[in-house]
């Protein structure tokens, strides 16, 4: 079997005992004599995983009560029209910090439902930083206020939450998610597509304060509020069961890592250990990012010049080293280097980058 290192910005690199286990239990889910997927939504096997991923992740990240734990579908783009829909009630205003593609578009979606105003931008910075607390103009009447926390394209992430009073703070968390400690009960709403740091693609975890759920708008589509999918513990309708088995078997590896501390470190050294060899190449290698706002998850670089970098691309993956071509919207390179990617991997690319420095001088 060859598996490549896979820097891929999502959907991402899987745990591979994961993905064996699936393929183990692929055509006889214990003893049912059928796959996971050929289950009933509403059978005692599959409502057992269903619960115990719900479960897990109440653990992992210590949620307080008063909150619950969600699996909805359409991913985080899907969010970025239904947190306003059941939000953003007529007559209030949602503040939107801007630190990218992804909280572009979350906005754009909120003000075709609402109210939404921009209380920070990154946009003067080239999104290469994230915007600090005297630069924000928080409206402390607001209905909620809208962040997100790492921006997979242009690699920044945010390392402590802005106070934002009492005005509900809501997390587009898709590529951090997971990659570390959390306090859950500064947050209003967290949700995370899984394609990116816990499971495949289909299914997205929202993390939801019972209040904000309460006080959703009743008078949008059933399928549409909040307060449906939590009464129906997100069996209104049919689950992607599948993918939220796949999102368990990853929960229960990051448990057997040692949780979310243990995971945090790993990412830290992980991180760390690039950002060192993108900075003490002499200049050959730029992260364009601010020292403070540099992703732990995504971490961009630019060569000398395009031909470079193009040819760094196609070496690379001669090399075994895969998913490192930047975003097409930005160019240059990008690791993603999610939880699945080891430590190992990370030092192979390191490797990787000081031959080829060695080799293609500038
Ligand atoms: C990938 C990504 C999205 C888009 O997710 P979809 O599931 O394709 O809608 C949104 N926000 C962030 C931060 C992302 O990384």
């Amino acid at each position: 079997m060859t598996r490549v290192a896979n820097f891929t910005a999502g959907p991402a690199a899987l745990p591979l005992p994961v993905l064996e286990e699936a393929q183990r239990e692929l055509t006889d889910y214990q003893g049912t004599g059928m796959s996971i997927m050929e289950n009933s939504h509403r059978s005692k096997t599959y409502e057992a995983v269903h619960n115990e991923a719900i479960a897990l992740l109440k653990e992992l990240l210590g949620v307080p009560d008063g909150y619950q734990v969600l699996f909805l579908q359409g991913g985080a783009s899907h969010q970025f029209a239904m947190l306003p829909l059941n939000l953003l009630p007529a007559g209030k205003s949602a503040d939107y910090l801007i630190t990218g593609h992804w909280s572009e578009r979350a906005f754009d979606e909120a003000q075709l439902v609402g109210k939404a105003r921009v209380a920070g931008t990154g946009k003067p910075s080239g999104f290469m930083r994230i915007p600090t607390a005297n630069e924000l103009e928080l409206d402390p009447s607001a209905a909620y206020v809208h962040i997100t926390s790492n921006n997979t394209i242009y690699g920044t992430e945010y390392f402590a939450e802005p106070s934002t009073g009492g005005v509900p703070l809501v997390a587009d968390m898709s590529s951090d998610f997971l990659s570390r400690r959390l306090d859950v009960g500064k947050y209003g709403m967290i949700y995370a597509g899984a394609q990116k740091n816990i499971g495949p693609s289909g299914v997205l975890v929202a993390i939801l304060r019972q209040e904000l759920i309460d006080a959703g708008r009743k008078d949008i589509p059933t399928i549409f509020r909040y307060a449906t999918h939590a009464k129906n513990n997100s069996l209104y309708n049919t689950p992607p069961t599948f993918a939220i088995y796949l999102v368990r078997g990853v929960l229960r590896w990051v448990k057997a890592q040692g949780g979310l501390a243990k995971i945090e470190a790993v990412n830290i050294d992980k991180a760390t250990r690039l950002y060192a060899t993108l900075d003490d190449a002499g200049g050959y290698y730029r992260c364009p990012v601010d020292a403070a706002s540099r992703s732990r998850m995504n971490v961009v670089w630019r060569l000398p010049s395009e031909a470079l970098e193009e040819k760094f691309v196609k070496d690379s993956e001669k090399a075994g080293l895969v998913g490192l071509k930047g975003h097409r919207s930005v160019g240059g390179l990008r690791a993603s280097i999610y939880n699945a990617v080891s430590i190992a991997d990370v030092q192979k690319l390191c490797g990787f980058m000081d031959e080829f420095r060695a080799k293609n001088p500038a």
